[in-house]
Parts: structure tokens; sequence; C-alpha cells
């Protein structure tokens, strides 16, 4: 109760915290992982100290241990899918190192069955079955768009000559207005029909990307479920949408080391993680000054973060001792916006 209340104050955002399990193969290491709350308490461990001094608490409004299912992260992620029916705008971001599981958690494992779904199939399945059961009463109809930002440029992931054109922004202090209009808008039905257009989507972001050079790691993909419902009886209309994001890897990447481009890509992600965590600090402050134009990304999902919009952030951490301090760096995020 008293976390609603918080939030509440907080302008509708709220921090579900994620701990991926050991993967099969990796020798069982130590874990960082001290202890998980019933309600959100977090204890983490410092393997260099000793005694007290070595844990910390954290607080989220979750924690969702490593034996969690996708279906039980969804649950409580449901009702504000439900709320994008209504006319609210969400985003919904998964932020931690590369192989935290952020992936996993939006879309699920690669080539993943039902059960393994991430949040926006489930999150569109739910859309079109609420969307169906209101159907003698409103008319919904939906459209995706997806693009990905990398190096501060935003491309379309879904148009049909390839993801290479670059697009402008937007500004969307209209409510409702598109932050990407030049960005292919697709009409979907059914969730099958996401599921094809997300398979082309994540296609074409893995395109000049090489083994040793994972792409998908460095760039964020956002996909935007644009919701429209008339009122067969009045015809009034409502809006709503929906920003599902896999973010960039938030690892630092040492300076003595990265050249060239990987230097050039750490200091764009930095600088747009950094924007975000901002623009959430701002507005979890109630400051009267949000700086959502610090970066593409903040930009792109302005009209979803702030006002009437509903945030939920992943934070997902790797359990083992090895990750400790992007752990503590995740930790130390996700602490400023909560
Ligand atoms: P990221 O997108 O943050 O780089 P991934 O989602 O690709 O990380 O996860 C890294 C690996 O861990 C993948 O092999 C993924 O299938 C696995 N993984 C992540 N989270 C879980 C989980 N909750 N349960 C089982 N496996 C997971
Ligand atoms: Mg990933």
């Amino acid at each position: 109760k008293l976390y609603n209340e918080i939030q509440e104050l907080k302008g509708n955002i709220r921090v579900y915290c994620r701990i991926r399990p050991f993967l099969p193969g990796q020798s069982m290491k130590h874990t960082t992982i001290e202890y998980i709350g019933e309600n959100g308490e977090l204890v983490v461990a410092n393997p260099m100290k000793h005694g007290k001094d070595s844990h910390r608490l954290f607080k989220f409004n979750k924690v969702f241990g490593p034996t969690a299912t996708q279906e039980e992260v969804f649950m409580d992620t449901q009702p504000l899918i439900r709320s994008v029916l209504d006319g609210f705008n969400v985003c919904i971001f998964a932020y931690g190192q590369t192989g935290s599981g952020k992936t996993y958690t939006m879309s699920g494992p690669s080539a993943s069955s039902r059960e393994d779904w991430g949040v926006n199939f489930r999150a569109l399945n739910d859309l079109f079955q609420i969307a169906q059961s209101r159907g003698t009463t409103v008319l919904y109809e939906v459209a995706v768009q997806m693009v990905e930002i990398y190096n501060e440029q935003v491309r379309d992931l879904l148009s049909s000559d390839g993801p290479q054109k670059r697009l402008g922004i937007w500004n969307t202090a209209q409510p409702n207005g598109l932050a990407v209009p030049d960005a292919s808008m697709h009409a979907v039905k059914s969730t099958s029909d996401v599921l094809e257009l997300m398979s082309i989507g994540l296609t074409n972001r893995a395109v000049g990307a090489t083994a040793l050079n994972e792409r998908s790691s460095r760039s964020h993909s956002v996909l935007t479920v644009h919701v429209r419902g008339t009122d067969l009886e009045t015809d009034a209309v409502l809006r709503g949408s929906l920003h599902l994001v896999d973010l960039a890897g938030s690892e630092r990447v040492d300076r003595s080391e990265a050249t060239g481009d990987r230097l050039k890509e750490a200091q764009h992600i930095n600088k747009s993680l950094s924007a975000l965590g901002d623009v959430i600090f701002a507005l979890a402050q109630k400051s009267p000054h949000v700086p959502y134009r610090n970066s593409k990304l903040t930009q792109v999902l302005q009209s979803s973060l702030g006002g009437q919009a509903k945030t939920l952030m992943f934070v997902q951490l790797n359990p083992d001792v090895d990750s400790y301090s992007e752990t503590v760096s995740t930790l130390k995020f996700a602490e400023r916006v909560s």
C-alpha cells in the first residue's frame, strides 16, 4: 500500500528488478545476490568486503528472482497494458548490462515458444484479447512502428527498403502526436501479425553486425504500438500508445581500450542512457524542467514519459560475482530514479 502511495507521488514511475539465473553450462559461481524480499527488497553483497559493511539494501516496487517465469513477470505488468486501451501512454523498458536478460524479459529467448514469450508478445496478445472483448462497444485499431536508435540516429526497422534511411524526430508536445512520423506504420490484427513483423525488425537490426560485433547490444530498439478506439455509439475517439524498449547495454567501456567506432558507440550509449536517467529523475522530482531534448531516445519516448503517462523500468541483473561492479552501477541508476 505504502508503495502505491509513493508511486503516485512520483508520477507513475515504477521500477521492477529482475535477476537472471545462472545459465546452463556456466559453472555455478558465487552470487552477489544475498537476499530477495517479498516487498521489493534486494540485498547485494560486495565480494571484496566482509561483515556488515559488505551488504547494501535496495528497494524496488518488486523484485523477480532467478526462478520467476515470464508469466509471473507479465502478471504484474498487465494492468499497464490494459490502460493503453483506456487512452494512456505507457513506456516499458529494460535496463542493464549486456547479458543481463533485457531481451529475454522484453521479447523472450530466440525462437521462443508461447510459454517463453516476453513482455512485448504478451502485451500485444492481451491488447487484442481485451479489444475483442470490448468489441461490441468500442472498435479498436492497432498499428505498430519499430525503430532502432544507433549512434544518435533513428532508423526504421520495418521499412521495405531496409533500415538504411535516417529519420527525423518531431516534437510530440501535442498529445499523441507521432514522434517518428516517417517510420513505416503497420496495421496489425493479431499476435501472429506482430510476431511476423518483429522477426523482420530483428533481422534488419542485425544488418552489418558480426558475431563479435553484436549490434543489438549497442543500439536501442523501440517498438511503438498505437491504439485508436472509436466508441461505436458516440463516435468519440481515444488514443493510447505503448513503447516497448530494449535498451543498449549499460556496461561502461574502458576508455583506454576502446578506440574509433567502438568508442563513439560507447559515448552515444552513455549519453542517451544518462539522458533517460535525467528525464526520469526530473519526473520523479516533479521538476518543472524535464530535459527531453538531450538525446534521440528521450525525444522518441517523450509522449510516454511524464504527464499522464505510465512508465515501467525493468532493472536487469547478472547474478555472478564477476558482474559485481556493473551490478552496482545498474543499481545506482535505478536508485536515482526510484
Ligand atoms: P541482454 O539482452 O541483456 O544482453 P539476454 O536477454 O540476451 O541479455 O540474456 C542473456 C542470456 O541469458 C540469454 O542466453 C538468455 O536466454 C538468458 N537469460 C536471460 N534471462 C533469463 C531468464 N530469466 N531465464 C533463463 N534464461 C535467461
Ligand atoms: Mg539483448
